[in-house]
C-alpha cells in the first residue's frame, strides 16, 4: 500500500519545534512514501504567518536530497475565515501548492483556543454557528482541497460535557458534507486526538460514514504531528474507520488535483 501523511506541521508553524529534516526521517522510517508539509498560515492576530518563500527554499532542497526515499509535496494548513477570503484567496494563488487543507481555528475571527469565543453561548448554539461558518468559507474560498479536522470544535469547547455528536447536529453537517461534495472539495482523517487523550479522529466515524452515504470520496489521512513522534500516528485506526466506512481509496494531491490510491493492503 501506497503510505501517505498528510497533514505536518514543522518549526515554520509557530506552534512547532520540529525541524523539516526531523520529520522527514521519521517518516522515513515509519514507511511513509509521501508527505504534505501543511505548516499553518491563520491570518488572524494571535499568529505571525511563516514566510513562505524561506519555507520552500528549505522544502526544495530537502525534497531533492530524500527523493530516493520519499515523496514530498508542498502544502499549507491555511485557517478559513470568510471575512478574510480576500486574504486568504490571494495568499493560495501565491505559491505553487499541491495540496491545501482549509481548517477552522477561529470563527467570527475569534480564535477557538485563544479567544473567549464561548463565553456566554451555550453549547448548541457555538457548535451551531461553527457549522454555518464552515458554510460561508466554503462558499468564499476558492482551491482549498479538503476540510480539515471537521468536527474539532469539540477539542476547545469549554463546557463540562464538551463532546459533539453527529447526531445532534445531523442537519448542519449534512448541509457541510453536501456543500463540500457539491464542490469537489474533501474531509481528512486527522488523528491527532488520540495525541490529546481524546481518543477519536476528526472526524468521528459518523461523519465520515456521512460523507461517503452522500456520495463523498475525497479523503486524505493526516497526523498533524508537530513533533517527529507523532507522524502516522493511529492511522491503523483510521485505515479501519475508512474500510468500515465503506471507501476504498484516499487521495493523494497534485496540482491541487486529486489522485485515487487503493488502501486495499
Ligand atoms: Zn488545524
Ligand atoms: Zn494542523
Amino acid at each position: 500500500m501506497f503510505k501517505i501523511d498528510y497533514h505536518i506541521h514543522t518549526n515554520y508553524s509557530s506552534d512547532s519545534d520540529a525541524d523539516m529534516e526531523s520529520m522527514i526521517l521519521s517518516a522515513i522510517t515509519k514507511g511513509i512514501n509521501e508527505i504534505a508539509i501543511t505548516d499553518h498560515v491563520d491570518y488572524h492576530i494571535k499568529y505571525e504567518p511563516p514566510h513562505y518563500d524561506d519555507l520552500i527554499s528549505k522544502f526544495n532542497v530537502m525534497k531533492e536530497k530524500y527523493k530516493s526515499k520519499i515523496n514530498m509535496i508542498l502544502g499549507v494548513e491555511i485557517g478559513l475565515e470568510s471575512q478574510l477570503s480576500d486574504t486568504i484567496n490571494e495568499f493560495i494563488s501565491s505559491y505553487p501548492f499541491d495540496f491545501i487543507i482549509g481548517s477552522s481555528h477561529s470563527v467570527c475571527q475569534k480564535d477557538l483556543y485563544f479567544d473567549n469565543f464561548f463565553d456566554g453561548m451555550d453549547k448548541k448554539t457555538a457548535y451551531t454557528l461553527y457549522f454555518t461558518e464552515m458554510l460561508k468559507n466554503i462558499n468564499s474560498i476558492e482551491k482549498f482541497c479538503v476540510y480539515g479536522h471537521i468536527d474539532f470544535i469539540s477539542r476547545y469547547g469549554t463546557y463540562n460535557d464538551k463532546t459533539l455528536k453527529y447526531s445532534d447536529y445531523n442537519d448542519i453537517i449534512d448541509e457541510v458534507l453536501k456543500l463540500l461534495i457539491n464542490k469537489n472539495r474533501g474531509i481528512e482523517i486527522n488523528t491527532s486526538g488520540y495525541r490529546y487523550k481524546l481518543n477519536q479522529t476528526y472526524p468521528q466515524y459518523a461523519i465520515l460514514k456521512r460523507y461517503k452515504e452522500l456520495g463523498g470520496e475525497i479523503i486524505t489521512i493526516g497526523s498533524d504531528a508537530h513533533t517527529p513522534n507523532y507522524i502516522a500516528d493511529h492511522f491503523e485506526v483510521a485505515y479501519d474507520m475508512l474500510e468500515k466506512a465503506g471507501f476504498k481509496y484516499i487521495s493523494r494531491f497534485k496540482n491541487l488535483k486529486p489522485i485515487f490510491i487503493s488502501i486495499n493492503k
